[in-house]
């Protein structure tokens, strides 16, 4: 069944489409009166939602059915990255989407080489809003302004797990797996952090640790970022 997200939630039995989405439905797919869609508003809940009227821009709905579907991970998971540059960024944020990451944060760091501004971030919550109707996903993973580095280290609750990524360099490393079996088993909120191409520097990374952060290292190559921030959510999520 084809899936469209609709701007403003569903709150009644009608549903318009606008934009991009009315784009899509009225003329790639083509739409035709009667036709039955899923529409998703990013609120936690799918509808089955039939088409009543279509015009030049826009297409309006008749909702028939709600369903409230939970896809989400049953812990919330936030990752802290310093986002790659262009095609990479929109690959991470795909993937991010598709594991579950509830909120995103753009890291700012001593070695960072890219400031996302605010036409990037809207162009990647686009890609968030692709990604979630491609995977089923009905809650739309949360892509926060960029934070320094000192703030999400501070960020974490007090009950979260707080992990970061850091390649080996005789530092002592947790293990993934007990890690991961007590994210799934205790259900706590879990923070991820990743550094940029050129690693997070000396006192960043002893400022992690001085936070209490968990240092985990992932094999013996050098990962880029997007594949350190991806695997490391597989390797600590999937059940
Ligand atoms: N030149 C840097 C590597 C940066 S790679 C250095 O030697 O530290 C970009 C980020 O991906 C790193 O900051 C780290 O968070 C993560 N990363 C890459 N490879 C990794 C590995 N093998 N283990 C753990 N983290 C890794």
């Amino acid at each position: 069944m084809h899936r469209f997200f609709v701007e403003t939630p569903v709150s009644s039995n009608k549903a318009y489409l606008a934009g991009s989405e009315a784009h899509h439905l009225i003329h790639v797919l083509p739409a035709s009166v009667g036709m039955e869609v899923v529409l998703i508003d990013g609120s936690g809940a799918e509808f089955d939602a039939r088409v009543l009227r279509i015009e030049r821009r826009g297409v309006e709905l008749e909702v028939i059915t709600r369903h409230a579907i939970d896809r989400e991970l049953s812990f919330p998971f936030t990752l802290g990255v310093t986002l790659p540059k262009g095609d990479r960024q929109r690959w991470l944020v795909e993937k991010a989407v598709e594991l579950g990451v509830q909120t995103l944060v753009p890291l700012q760091t001593e070695r960072s080489v890219l400031t996302p501004t605010s036409t990037s971030l809207s162009r990647l919550r686009k890609v968030v809003i692709e990604s979630s109707k491609q995977c089923g996903r009905n809650q739309l993973m949360q892509i926060d302004t960029p934070q320094s580095l000192e703030t999400f280290q501070q960020r974490p609750p007090q009950e979260s797990l707080q992990i970061v990524a850091h390649p080996t360099s005789g530092i002592p490393v947790s293990s993934i797996e007990d890690l991961r079996s007590s994210i799934l088993a205790e259900g706590r909120p879990v923070f991820a952090a990743v550094g940029p191409e050129g690693g997070f520097s000396d006192q960043e990374f002893a400022d992690f640790q001085g936070a209490s952060w968990q240092a985990v290292s992932m094999g013996l190559r050098i990962l880029r970022i997007e594949t350190a921030a991806i695997s490391l959510v597989a390797a600590l999520t999937l059940r």
